[in-house]
């Protein structure tokens, strides 16, 4: 099933500005221009970074010197430069440990802050420059400040520290997957980390996962991820697993010590919860509204993943709704991978698919490029929207920056939850200490939790 990779996100746009999709389409086939400080190397990086995320969304971004005549939508101008062309603008500059992305041009110091600050700078202003480009509803501050120091508190001078891991498993190598190892590769970094995932590259994954190309497609995620996020992390060994993190072989004990968690759907996550990880590192994305961040080490009164991503209303309606439009049973939905009987059946809805092709992928991936290429055969307006790239990447370069963080101390008392909203500040008050769910089916089975107690009250993970 060969899609543009901009579908995507030409039905995601429409759905945020209620357009129709050649009006979107027209909207995301615009040019922005970088412009930047040559003579700072940081400036040079966080424009590279903001073209790497724009180039996933927008049609063309101009980056380099030349003095091109192209009508561009916005200007980006990064650090101590002026405009080059005639278009509306959106300034970022740095002070100490800080990223100012604003509407005017303001006078703030150098870009003096450390690496993964300049990354995360990036993606708020990839923000901005989208929002106005894009004319987004959203709502935010004439004025985004990035304090990497407010973030990470005490923290901070741990992160210029060379950090440490022996192993970890990533489970899921999509767009936070690829976010999170872009974001890891901002830090002096060692250790071993499985990447598993069951799935191929897909075009529809393109507009998203910053480590995958055209090439890639059809090809094992898992594959490559490790190949095309090691030249950056040249510190961590990289193991690809092409199976899911349940699938993995010998599963026993203390096995799962560090869980990073890039699957893409609540039921996906719950399921990983069952494998008792030791330390949970997890982050997902609602569509472009909402980055959530989730924390947690057992032995643990707190929340589990189980507990975060406990089934709601919306989560059953939204598997009754894939169940229904693509053709099968709410239970087959549920299995998360199209058997090899519910691919003939949804091959005779949709003809147009093979059944040998589709078996074994997701229903959500098969349900989201139906939508995206507008084959879906339902009378039903409702869909499943792609994030643009800088949210995934904004996901995955928290996820980061809170692995690192907890690799250095033991870190029990930080939050275990945070909700963090793309288009504006990061609210340091709105992380919490969530308590358990009271109907969680990890915590409430007394056998998985008196489990969890005994492997990880012994170890020190
Ligand atoms: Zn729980």
């Amino acid at each position: 099933m060969k899609l543009n990779a901009n579908a995507e996100n030409t039905k995601t746009l429409s759905a945020i500005l209620g357009i129709d999709e050649s009006e979107a389409r027209a909207l995301l086939d615009a040019s922005v221009a970088i412009t930047f400080d040559r003579r700072d190397e940081r400036a040079a990086k966080f424009a590279w970074h903001a073209q790497l995320l724009l180039s996933r969304t927008i049609r063309s971004v101009i980056a380099d010197k030349s003095e091109s005549n192209e009508d561009v939508a916005v200007e980006l101008v990064i650090g101590n430069t002026v405009p080059r062309f005639s278009s509306p603008c959106i300034y970022a500059w740095g002070k100490k440990e800080m990223i100012v992305v604003a509407n005017a041009p303001i006078c703030a110091g150098s870009f003096d802050i450390h690496p993964v600050g300049l990354l995360l700078g990036a993606c708020y202003a990839v923000g901005a420059v989208l929002k106005k480009a894009l004319k987004l509803p959203y709502p935010s501050a004439d004025t985004l400040e990035i304090n990497l120091a407010e973030l990470v508190g005490d923290d901070l001078a741990e992160l210029y520290e060379p950090a440490i891991f022996d192993e970890a498993h990533l489970a899921g190598a999509g767009a936070i997957g690829n976010g999170f190892l872009y974001g890891l590769s901002q830090f002096q970094v060692q250790g071993r980390l499985h990447v598993c995932d069951d799935d191929a590259v897909s075009d529809g994954n393109l507009q998203r996962c910053l480590f995958f190309t055209q090439t890639d497609v059809d090809l094992p995620k898992a594959d490559r991820l490790c190949l095309a996020a090691r030249e950056h992390l040249p510190g961590v060994q990289m193991f690809p697993f092409k199976g899911r993190l349940q699938d993995f072989p010998n599963r026993k004990g203390s096995w799962l010590k560090r869980l990073i968690v890039g699957v893409d759907s609540p039921r996906a996550r719950r399921k990983l919860q069952t494998e008792i990880p030791g330390a949970v590192f997890d982050a997902s994305t609602t569509g472009v509204s909402e980055v959530v961040f989730h924390f947690h080490r057992q032995p643990t009164d707190h929340a589990c993943l189980s507990c975060v991503y406990h089934e709601s209303p919306e989560e059953h309606a939204h598997e009754k709704h894939v169940a229904d439009a693509i053709g099968v049973s709410l239970d087959e939905v549920r299995q998360e991978r199209i058997s090899d009987a519910a691919a003939a059946l949804i091959c005779k809805r949709y003809p147009q698919l093979n059944p040998a092709i589709i078996a074994g992928t997701a229903f959500d991936t098969l349900f989201k490029q139906l939508c995206s290429s507008a084959q879906l055969k339902t009378s039903e307006g409702r869909q499943v929207l792609a994030p643009f790239a800088f949210v995934s990447v904004l996901g995955g370069v928290y996820l980061a920056i809170e692995f690192i963080r907890r690799l250095h101390g033991s870190r029990a008392d930080l939050f275990n939850e945070w909700r963090i909203s793309p288009w504006s500040n990061p609210v340091i008050r709105r992380r919490r200490k969530l308590g358990r769910n009271p109907d969680c089916e990890f915590c409430g089975d007394s056998v998985l939790a008196r489990a969890a107690e005994t492997i990880w009250s012994k170890t020190k993970s």
